[in-house]
């Protein structure tokens, strides 16, 4: 039989079909069939990627809280809440208001909560009048260096620890404007071991997340319940929440409630919920291990 015709000896199953029955199947089965087959790809690809990770035993997902800018609250009482309840936590301070709580911070570091670095000054956007003198637009990966190391140089004077870990002051990581604007990401992945940046949405999966830039989800004026379903998710999907806060206080600006903290503390330590809560460094030291 020449190409091309067909043999009506042998019809196809299309041939047999009615009009009707063909539209049938194009219109309704085979979007239907599709659909599907994305579902069980998609399924299939995100257990594969949840199976890669191992939590230590009993643990499902890691949960890390950290306070930056060494504000007054946090050693006027909020450390100490944290010590009642035996939770260790990261502080990222700046030297010049370390000297304001001299003492507390050494306790601090004696009762075991981690200091990494956040800057000598602070610097960050110029579109916060408060920065404009020291705007990030206006700075050069020379002078931010230079702020980093000295500001480990300090606190390493100051509370006799090195940090290892860094958070980017306003989660900002760059400096220049326009065509020359430019990551200082690589200048923190040279000098610590960790960067944290700020108000991120996510939480990090352990098997992927890059240690220079690790999501950081704000946990300022929030309450208990607002950050339960993340660490419900983070439960389901073996991630890494890493919390940042400010203040440490009832209530107020910029402030992470006790309310909500005493609530958190008490979730972690419920062996049921399978959280692991541990510093910044520890966790990622872990993965770290776990990766290689
Ligand atoms: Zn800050």
């Amino acid at each position: 039989m020449p190409k091309g015709m067909v043999n009506r000896n042998n019809p196809t199953l299309f041939e047999t079909m009615s009009f009707t029955q063909y539209n049938f199947i194009r219109l309704r089965i085979l979007p239907i069939a599709i659909a599907a087959l994305i579902l069980v790809h998609k399924q299939t690809f995100a257990q594969q990627a949840n199976e890669k990770f191992k939590w230590p035993e009993g643990k499902s997902f890691g949960l890390s809280l950290s306070f930056d800018d060494a504000r007054l609250s946090q050693m006027d009482g909020g450390a100490a809440l944290l010590d009642e309840y035996g939770i260790k936590a990261t502080f990222f301070v700046v030297p010049a208001d370390v000297e304001k709580r001299h003492s507390g911070w050494k306790d601090a570091v004696k009762n075991g909560h981690e200091i990494g670095n956040h800057t000598l000054t602070h610097p960050c956007s110029g579109n916060y009048p408060w920065s404009r003198h020291k705007a990030i637009e206006d700075y050069t990966l020379d002078q931010m260096r230079t702020e980093l190391v000295e500001s480990n140089k300090k606190i390493e004077t100051l509370l006799g620890v090195r940090p290892i870990l860094f958070a980017y002051p306003c989660g900002q990581t760059y400096v220049g404007r326009g065509a020359n604007t430019k990551s200082y990401v690589p200048l923190v992945a040279g000098l610590f071991f960790v960067g944290r940046t700020y108000r991120d949405k996510i939480a990090n999966d352990p098997s992927f997340c890059d240690f220079a830039q690790i999501t950081g989800i704000d946990m300022d004026n929030t309450d208990f319940e607002d950050i339960l379903p993340l660490l419900e998710n983070a439960r389901k999907n073996g991630q890494w929440v890493v919390l940042g806060g400010h203040e440490m206080g009832e209530s107020g600006f910029q402030t992470t409630r006790v309310a909500m903290l005493r609530k958190l503390m008490e979730y972690a330590l419920e062996p049921a919920n399978g959280v692991w809560l541990a510093p910044i460094g520890t966790v990622a030291k872990y993965i770290s291990e776990t990766r290689r």
